[in-house]
């Protein structure tokens, strides 16, 4: 997905996305106001589910109509707020439905918002179904901040950010370990780094996460998609070698930074 697109777009993507046969099994739609997000996720089952030919909801079929008004048996709504967690029976029940071949819909649906109402207990229960194939059951989750749910849950769906977070922010998301963190950390502040040891480490550190990104396995730059990743990758490398050819540190890092506000903005 190009993260630069609205709300909108995003909607086109998915409905592409479907045409295209490219359906994963779990998404976390992610967005500011968890209102906006969630209604997608009630568009998207009518998306997978539609009787009609055209290539969105016609919104007037059956299958439409028992969808987004909350009747239908193969789309389950489980929802928790500020004050009522989602715990792990009403996650289990949930897996439980999905797992049981559905009475009418060709691809049931589970949304569960937000998805940081989930308990501990719940939340690991979801994410061992996560592992699972699970046949043509799709999972959506709804969150108003990816970085307050469970990380390795984020990891597990495919993240379709509706607003969007500004990269700095979603630098301290990363789930990894305090050392890298803290590397990572350097990129948040626009202060350029003098030290040349220094900013080779906290570049190493970067291009690491950008890797993993590539692999599908960062919370950093989880929105991003791989072409954007691929062309950071190589920016980020050619950044880091050109440290080595004594280029001034304070330069390399203001390319750095501007590298990266490039994908934010493109993000928001
Ligand atoms: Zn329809």
């Amino acid at each position: 997905m190009n993260p630069s697109l609205g709300h909108e777009a995003l909607l086109t993507w998915l409905r592409q996305s479907v045409q295209h046969g490219r359906i994963a099994g779990a998404y976390l739609f992610a967005g500011p106001d968890g209102e906006g997000p969630r209604q997608a996720a009630g568009w998207f089952a009518q998306l997978l589910n539609c009787e009609g030919a055209a290539p969105q909801p016609c919104g007037t079929c059956p299958a439409c109509v028992k969808i987004v008004q909350r009747l239908h048996p193969d789309v389950s709504w489980l929802e928790g707020g500020e004050t009522s967690a989602i715990k792990i029976d009403e996650v289990r029940a949930v897996i439980n439905r999905l797992s049981l071949r559905p009475y009418e819909l060709r691809r049931p649906v589970a949304v569960i918002a937000p998805a940081e109402a989930l308990t501990d207990d719940a939340a690991n229960a979801l994410l061992k179904t996560l592992e699972e194939p699970r046949g043509e059951a799709v999972l959506v989750l709804v969150t108003t901040d990816p970085a307050r749910c469970l990380p390795t849950l984020v990891s597990r769906c495919r993240l379709v950010r509706f607003g969007g977070l500004s990269l700095p922010s979603a630098l301290v998301e990363a789930g990894a370990a305090e050392g890298h963190r803290d590397a990572l950390e350097a990129w948040r502040h626009p202060t350029l780094i003098e030290s040349r040891d220094r900013l080779r480490d906290a570049l190493l550190h970067l291009i690491w996460e950008v890797r993993q990104a590539l692999r599908r396995d960062s919370a950093v730059f989880a929105d991003a998609e791989p072409p954007a990743l691929a062309g950071l990758l190589e920016d980020l490398l050619e950044l880091h070698e050109a440290l080595d050819s004594h280029v001034n540190p304070r330069l390399v890092s203001a390319l750095v930074h501007t590298r990266l506000h490039a994908l934010s903005v493109r993000s928001s």
